[in-house]
This record gives C-alpha cells, sequence and structure tokens, in this order.
C-alpha cells in the first residue's frame, strides 16, 4: 500500500480516510509538522500517526481541530500519545463543547449497533488546550500558517487554516466536498453563506480548498457553495416574513438541497431568526 498522504501543495499534505471520508492535513515546517484534525477515535488516530510518520518531515508540533464533532476530535488523545505535550488548537466555542459533543455521540454509537461502537466508546475526549475567539498564527519555522474564524455555519467555533505561501486553505466542514453540506442541530443556517464570503477573500483565484470531507476543491467551487447556502438562509427569512409555518416550510418553496438534508436547517433558521423576522399567519 503507498503512502496515505499526497502532497497537494508545497509540503501541505492531505490523507483521505474512507470511515467518514475525512480529510486530515499536515502542514510542514522547518520545525516540523501541525496537523489539522485527527479522526473518529483513539484507534483511527493511530493508524494516522503512523501515516504522518511515514511522511518523514520531523515530529508534530502542533494539533488544530477545525471544530468540535467526534469525526475531527477523538484522535486528539492519541496524538498526545505519539508527540508528548502538544498544544491542540480550537476555537473556544469548538473546545468548549468537545466534551460534552463527545458524550452524546458516544451514547448514540453505543444504541446504534455500528460495528464502529466500541472503538467509539472507549474513546478519550481530550478537548483543544490552546483557544482563540478570532484568529491566530503558528509559526513552523520557515513559514507561517494562520488559524481564522471567519463566522459560524456548520458550527459555532468553525476554524479554517491558511497557508499563504502555499496558496492552501484547509476549510474543515463549512465546505463539503462528498455530500451536501452538514447542516446538524448545530449549525447556523442563516449565518453559513456571509462565512463562506469571508472564506473567499482568504483564497486565491488559482488556490487550493481542502474540505472537511472528500476531494481538494477550487474557489469555484466554494463560490458555487456559498450560492446556494446563500439561498438557503434566503428561502427561510422569506418565508418566515411571509407568515409560513416551519412545518410547511419544505413544500412550500424551492430549495438547492434535498429535505432530509435540509430538515435541521430550516427548525434552526426559524428558531435564529431575530425578533420581527417572523409573522404570525393572519386567521
Ligand atoms: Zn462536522
Amino acid at each position: 500500500m503507498g503512502a496515505r498522504f499526497t502532497e497537494v501543495a508545497d509540503r501541505v499534505w492531505v490523507a483521505r480516510y474512507p470511515w467518514y471520508d475525512v480529510n486530515v492535513t499536515a502542514i510542514g515546517g522547518s520545525d516540523g509538522l501541525v496537523v489539522v484534525d485527527t479522526h473518529a477515535s483513539d484507534r483511527a488516530a493511530r493508524e494516522v500517526v503512523s501515516d504522518v510518520r511515514a511522511i518523514g518531515a520531523g515530529p508534530v508540533t502542533a494539533v488544530v481541530n477545525t471544530h468540535e464533532h467526534f469525526d475531527h476530535t477523538f484522535g486528539n488523545a492519541t496524538f498526545l500519545d505519539a508527540w508528548g505535550d502538544l498544544p491542540i488548537h480550537a476555537h473556544e466555542v469548538a473546545a468548549a463543547r468537545t466534551t460534552a459533543a463527545g458524550q452524546r455521540i458516544k451514547e448514540a454509537f453505543a444504541a446504534s449497533g455500528d460495528p464502529h461502537a466500541p472503538e467509539v466508546e472507549e474513546t478519550r475526549i481530550v478537548p483543544a488546550t490552546v483557544t482563540f475567539s478570532s484568529a491566530r498564527v503558528l509559526d513552523l519555522g520557515d513559514r507561517a500558517v494562520e488559524l481564522i474564524h471567519p463566522g459560524r455555519g456548520h458550527t459555532g467555533g468553525d476554524v479554517v487554516v491558511s497557508v499563504p505561501d502555499a496558496g492552501v486553505l484547509l476549510a474543515g466542514d463549512l465546505v463539503e466536498e462528498s455530500g451536501p453540506p452538514s447542516f446538524g442541530e448545530d449549525c447556523y443556517p442563516l449565518e453559513w453563506a456571509a462565512t463562506l464570503d469571508l472564506v473567499l477573500q482568504l483564497v486565491r483565484p488559482d488556490g487550493v480548498v481542502v474540505p472537511g470531507h472528500g476531494r481538494p476543491v477550487d474557489r469555484d467551487y466554494v463560490q458555487a457553495q456559498r450560492v446556494d447556502l446563500g439561498i438557503v438562509a434566503e428561502t427561510i427569512r422569506g418565508l418566515a416574513a411571509s407568515g409560513t409555518p416551519v412545518a410547511q416550510a419544505w413544500a412550500a418553496a424551492e430549495w438547492p438541497y434535498a429535505e432530509e438534508v435540509l430538515a435541521a436547517a430550516i427548525t434552526r433558521g426559524y428558531d435564529q431568526l431575530p425578533r420581527g423576522g417572523r409573522r404570525l399567519p393572519l386567521a
């Protein structure tokens, strides 16, 4: 079997793992590697650690979590096992939610009969240890990378990682390639498009964007996803303003994604409308 990590730009390696089709990225500098996201269990992360060692570009000096979901954070403990007391960086909201979100997913797996349930249940949950609210720069020796919270969208604490000298942006789950954007019970559907506007400002015309799941994409792909997310937000606002009850919202409009994709987006969107954004139906 060949190397798991593929170099997508100068010293930026991406590994795409079949379980959850999740990406882990390693960014190389003269001081070592920063690894972004850690996969979905202690066990899965042991494979990631071995794949990172196979790159042969030095030790891991820091870890970044793009957000708190387990498929991006449940390998954190294994990285500490392998490389000692590393800083693990995340947005303050993501770090604060990691343990509770992780416990909920363990309970969901326990009840599911999923063959991965044992390894998820036995995983040690370790939240990020170094947090920030808007932006932070990591010094890798001969290059710097930027951690930026462009706003809320997929979660309340989404972070993108910019490698400016390589023209690479790691978008976490703010951008999805292998499926539609993932709207869960912790998403911000009315804000996501504006968040992507800021992300787009960080992407060069020839830049590479690595999504949380799936193949790397280009700037046009992100722009198209932003348009669809904008339609979702404007449709929710329009329906609510015209007095359409949330239960009738799906049937009352054209949507860019399937009903099951948008269920949480519609309920969350209605809940998050500002006062006055929702009109009661006239009797
Ligand atoms: Zn996620």
